[in-house]
């Protein structure tokens, strides 16, 4: 509902924006998609866009631009305001039409390039590897996304968003997918905490307070109470091997039925967390 909005004649209007303009574009996306899937502002924004398997407004803009152009060169009278367009210097909507064609064609500028099916499947194809491949590269670099970024290898919708019919299940296991929660690992970013001191509160152990530790590795009681109860329900259909957290990980989000099962032991852990944090909290005030 959203993108029909957004895009409603992006080929003609986006080209011309200005950078702030095209920012204020790309955040009223993003933060609808950002409500879609209920996660906070801190998101990563590749990391939104790969869980939905949705492209970025530019990418989407330049692929209506060649569908467009090609409608705008089979009309003998757009065909002269198209060669027009894409022969004025200086032109912006121009110099977006010839990064786009440097982008699909890898070749040097060609003012007259011929649009056909070929080149709008050729071209579609091309800014859409370019795009996900870019963001599949982004997440890789993120200390927030360790753990995503050894999950999500291709750029497509995630079936436990459309398998996953209770909100707040779904909710907390994008969360938790997407690096959107409490733990120390990505709360320690705001306060300047050193990396290395992120170590895990509730078992005061040496291992980092992550969301494997944490889900699949950590000795505090309530936890291993949960995950003891996540193993009886999932027993048959897999092998839960703690020692290997993420090809456990992998296993349990394969299945509708088990991916259903983790996101009610996701969002059971994360109750606990909260929980833990408010107590602590309520303790540290009554000591002051
Ligand atoms: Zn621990």
């Amino acid at each position: 509902m959203v993108m029909p909005i957004v895009m409603y004649g992006a080929e003609i209007w986006y080209p011309g924006l200005n950078q702030q303009l095209k920012k204020t574009v790309k955040s009223f996306y993003v933060n609808n998609l950002r409500r879609i899937l209920r996660v906070g502002s801190q998101t990563a924004i590749p990391a939104i866009l790969l869980e939905l398997g949705v492209f970025p407004v530019e990418t989407q803009v330049k692929i209506s631009l060649v569908k467009f152009a090609e409608k705008m060169q089979n009309n003998p009278t757009d065909k002269i305001f198209l060669n027009e367009l894409l022969t004025t210097k200086n032109n912006k909507w121009s110099k977006f039409w010839n990064e786009l064609l440097l982008e699909c064609l890898q070749e040097p500028i060609i003012p007259q390039q011929e649009i056909n099916q070929t080149f709008i499947y050729e071209a579609t194809t091309k800014l859409q590897q370019n795009s996900a491949q870019i963001m599949l590269e982004q997440i890789k670099e993120m200390h927030s996304l360790s753990m995503y970024s050894v999950l999500k290898s291709s750029h497509q919708f995630e079936d436990y968003l459309s398998q996953i019919s209770c909100t707040r299940k779904r909710t907390a296991l994008s969360k938790f997918r997407l690096g959107n929660n409490i733990l120390r690992i990505h709360t320690g970013t705001y306060t300047d905490e050193a990396r290395e001191s992120r170590k895990c509160r509730f078992c005061n152990g040496d291992d980092l307070e992550d969301e494997i530790h944490v889900f699949f590795e950590c000795s505090f009681p309530e936890f291993q109470s949960l995950r003891n109860i996540l193993q009886k329900q999932v027993q048959s259909e897999i092998y839960v091997d703690y020692a290997h957290p993420i090809d456990t990980l992998k296993s349990l989000l394969q299945k509708g039925t088990t991916s259903g099962l983790f996101a009610e032991y996701v969002f059971q852990m994360f109750k606990v967390i909260n929980a833990s944090f408010k107590q602590a909290k309520k303790i540290k005030t009554v000591l002051i």
